[in-house]
Parts: structure tokens; sequence; C-alpha cells
């Protein structure tokens, strides 16, 4: 029936877990018929009924948080601590939007002759394309506005890691979402991404990835006047001023960049540090540094785990060539496994690690001078995702909070995602916002009806 299998690797012992099938282009329009033939009777199904059944799905994720969990660990090389927590989050943000359905608000508008009322209808069929870096959130954070709107949806996992995303498919039907509410496709991006973002009958694409295929998915989008939210890369600045309490700046860096192996778009991979404390922020960064505990993921005490793939280490290491200025690096195991240590780099405005996104352990560490050279800095980027913001005088927390070009900012935190607030990029970091109160506007059309009262 499928053309071709997958094998699916854990990237910390390159053991195969498991093969999954590499659905077709054929069997993808299979299934965007059966999302649109259910259009029809999900979007009619009562508020309060397709609101349970989202509480229902969430429930169901909350019970199986530890296989969930588990199924991460192995598949994406996740902490145990983070895959947790990732599992959790897709139960709290099926949550927050089961309360959605019911508050789907439309307007009166004040018009002479009559009445007018708007609509949010269903935009239709969404594609959600999913990178491998958060697969259970970024999933998510898709399907679980998209559902509450009414649309249905077809979603691809990346091909690195289908797992939970099959899994999380597999409990919608047992939470009793009818099929062809919310399919799951693991495949390639170029047969079933490629494929979501070409026919006519997806009304809408979400896809987290990098800029380059974000560029052509949008580009691609055009031909059909096609919606699409984007969140694409990221090159996000840590800023330190004099005045913060450095040590607690210095203990928190690591984990605002190697979280997750630096295999995040928010990864704080600049450090930009105000001259006058940057010796003594680099004392301190170094134990912080060296402190992080590497190594097997399922490890309750493991802080990183390994890169995704071959592929990616061998990305990572073209960061830190031999003549590099490594300032410090922690430590990681020998093979099997795709392993590079957290590194940290001195270096200048010009350097590609300071300039391009890495997506691994590696942070580069360069001073500034004043207020106006740390907004500067932090945006000489084509990117504008995220960063944070170190400093004990409020007043330029937030004065460089506004200055910053970035969707997510935090000040003496290094946190960007919180589902009750809206999370997107400036510049090629994307397109659109994901998450918070206003998530549903992307999956939805307002419709105005003018109704007549005079004759
Ligand atoms: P991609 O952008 O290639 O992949 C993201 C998703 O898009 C995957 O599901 C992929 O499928 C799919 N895809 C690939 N080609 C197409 C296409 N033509 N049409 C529709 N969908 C497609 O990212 P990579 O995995 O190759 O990662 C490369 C780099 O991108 C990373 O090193 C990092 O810098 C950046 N990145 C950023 C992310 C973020 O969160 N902002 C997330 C992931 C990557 P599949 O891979 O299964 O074939």
């Amino acid at each position: 029936m499928h053309d071709t299998m997958h094998d699916v690797i854990n990237p910390a012992n390159e053991q195969v877990i498991a093969t999954v099938p590499s659905t077709s282009a054929e069997q993808t329009d299979e299934a965007i018929a059966r999302a649109r033939a259910a259009l029809a009777s999900w979007r009619a199904v009562a508020p309060g009924d397709r609101a349970d059944l989202l509480r229902q799905l969430s429930s169901i994720v909350r019970e199986r948080n530890e296989e969930l969990a588990q199924l991460e660990v192995a598949n994406a090389g996740h902490t145990i601590g983070n895959a947790r927590w990732e599992a959790n989050n897709v139960a709290n943000v099926l949550n927050y939007y089961a309360g959605a359905p019911e508050r789907l608000f439309g307007r009166q508008i004040p018009v002479p002759g009559g009445i007018d009322v708007t609509f949010k209808e269903p935009v239709g069929v969404v594609g959600i394309i999913v990178p491998w870096n958060f697969p259970m959130p970024i999933a998510g954070w898709g399907f679980a506005p998209a559902l509450a709107a009414g649309c249905t949806v077809v979603m691809k996992p990346a091909e690195l890691t289908p797992l939970t995303a099959i899994r999380l498919g597999e409990l919608a039907l047992e939470a009793g979402i009818p099929e062809g509410v919310f399919t799951v496709l693991p495949g390639k991006g170029s047969v079933v991404g490629q494929r979501l973002v070409d026919h006519p009958d997806v009304r809408k694409i979400v896809f987290t990835g990098s800029t380059s295929i974000g560029e052509k998915v949008m580009a691609d989008c055009a031909k059909h006047i096609k919606a699409v939210t984007l969140e694409l890369g990221g090159k996000s600045a840590n800023i330190v001023f004099a005045d913060a309490d450095l040590e607690r700046a210095a203990a928190t860096a690591p984990y605002g960049v190697f979280d997750n192996a630096g295999q995040d778009c928010c990864a704080r991979s600049r450090i930009l540090v105000q001259r006058s404390a940057y010796d003594r922020f680099m004392e301190l960064l170094e134990p912080a540094v060296q402190g992080v505990r590497v190594g097997d993921p399922s490890a309750e005490s493991t802080e990183m785990g390994p890169l995704i793939s071959a592929g990616q280490l061998q990305t990572v290491r073209s960061f830190v060539p031999d003549d590099a200025s490594i300032a410090f690096q922690g430590g990681c195991p020998d093979g099997p496994g795709y392993w590079f240590p957290p590194t940290v780099l001195t270096g200048t405005e010009s350097d590609r690690a300071y300039r391009e996104e890495i997506f691994g352990p590696v942070v580069v560490v360069v001073p500034f001078e004043d207020e106006a050279d740390a907004i500067r800095m932090a945006n000489d980027s084509e990117y504008g995702l995220s960063g944070s913001i170190w400093t004990r005088d409020i007043g330029r927390g937030l004065r460089v909070a506004r200055g910053v070009e970035t969707g997510n900012l935090s000040v003496n935190s290094h946190s960007s995602v919180r589902y009750w607030t809206p999370f997107g990029g400036f510049k090629k970091s994307g397109l659109g916002r994901e998450l918070g109160p206003d998530a549903l506007d992307a999956f939805t059309e307002t419709k105005n009806v003018f109704i007549n009262t005079e004759d």
C-alpha cells in the first residue's frame, strides 16, 4: 500500500527504533479528500460538544504523558524532563483552545437600514507541517486551535520524528474525534508537505521549519492565494547589561541556548555583554557551561541530549572549525549518538557563527558599549524571533524590549513560550502568530452578513 518505509533512529545511540510508512502523494490526496468530506459535519458539531471532544483529548494526552514523553526521548533525544513538559504542553494547549468554540464571537456592527453581523467561519482543511525540533508542542499549537475553529486537519510530522504525532492521531480517535477530522501522515516534506501546499482543497498551511523551505512554501501558497503561518529560523540575542544580576544572568545563559541541544528557533545563540561586565560575565559563564549535564536523555538528571541526526551534527561542526576561537566547552559522551558539547565562542559581528542560525549547542559572546549599541547589534540580523534582556533597571528593560525587532522578548528570564501569549517572529523569522487569545483568527475567515430591516 505504501511505496516505501522509513527507519526511525534514536539519535542517542543510532539504533533503529521503528519503521514508518512514507505516505505517497496519491495517499496524501486521499487524506485531503477525507478531511474535506469531514468538514461539513465537524463544523456543524455544536460548540459545546466540540469543546468537550477537545477536553477529552486533552485529558487522554495528560494521562498518556509518560508514554508520549518516553517516545520523544527515544525518537528525538529530548531529555525526559523536557519531553514530559512537551506532552503536558499539548494537553494544556488543547484544554486552552477547548474554551474557544463556545467563545468564537462575531460582531454586531451599527449600520443604516438594517442589522450587520459577522461570523468567524472555519477556513477549511488545514495542512500542518511540523519540524523535528519540537515535534509535540509545534503540532499542538497548530491542530488544537484549528480543530477548535471547526477546521479539519492533515498534519505531516518531520520524517525524522514521526512517532509522537502518529500517537496523537490515534489518541484523537480514542477521544471520539471523528475519522477524517485530524489525520497524521508521516512522510517526506518534498512529497507529503509539498502536496499539502499545492493541493487546492487545503486552504491554510501552518509551517514551522527552515527559512529557505518557508520561503518556498509561501511562494507556492501564493499560487492558490492560500493563507500561511510561518514560524522560521532565529538568531536571538541575550543582552546582558553591566547593572544586571550577573550571577543569575551567567547561570541561566547556558539554558537559554543549549536547551534541546540548541535545536530551538528561540535559542539565544548570541550573547551580547556590556563591555565593562564582559570579563566578570565570562568568569561566571565558564563553570555554568561546564556544569551542563550532557548525556543519556532518559536519565532524570540529564540537561542536554544529542543532536537529532548525523547531518545536523555535521552542520553544527562546520561552525566550530579547528581554528575557531573557543572560549570554553562543556563535555559530552563519545559515540554512538550525535553528540556535540556545549561550546562558547568569542568573536566579532562578522563571524559566520554570529550571523547564521546554528541549531546546535554553540553560542558566540560579543561585547557592546551602551544601550543604543546593544539594540543596533541585536537588530543586525535577518531574523527576529526572540531574545532576552538582563538588567536591574526596568525602564531600560522596557526601552530595549521596545527597540529590539523580535516577536518574543523576556526581561530577566529566557522563557519565550507560554500558551496564553502570542508567539511568532519579525523579519525572516516568520509570518503570523500562534498561541494566545487570537490564535483562532488564523483559522477563520470573517464573513459579514447584512440583514435589511427597512422594507
Ligand atoms: P526543513 O525546513 O527542511 O523541514 C521542516 C518541515 O518541512 C519538515 O516536516 C520537512 O519535511 C518539511 N518540508 C521539507 N521540504 C518541504 C517542501 N518542499 N514542502 C513542504 N514541506 C517541506 O528543516 P530541516 O529539518 O531540513 O532543518 C534544517 C534547518 O532548518 C535547521 O538546521 C534549522 O536551522 C532550521 N529549522 C528551524 C526550525 C524552527 O523551529 N524554526 C525547525 C527545524 C529546522 P521532512 O524533513 O520530513 O522531509
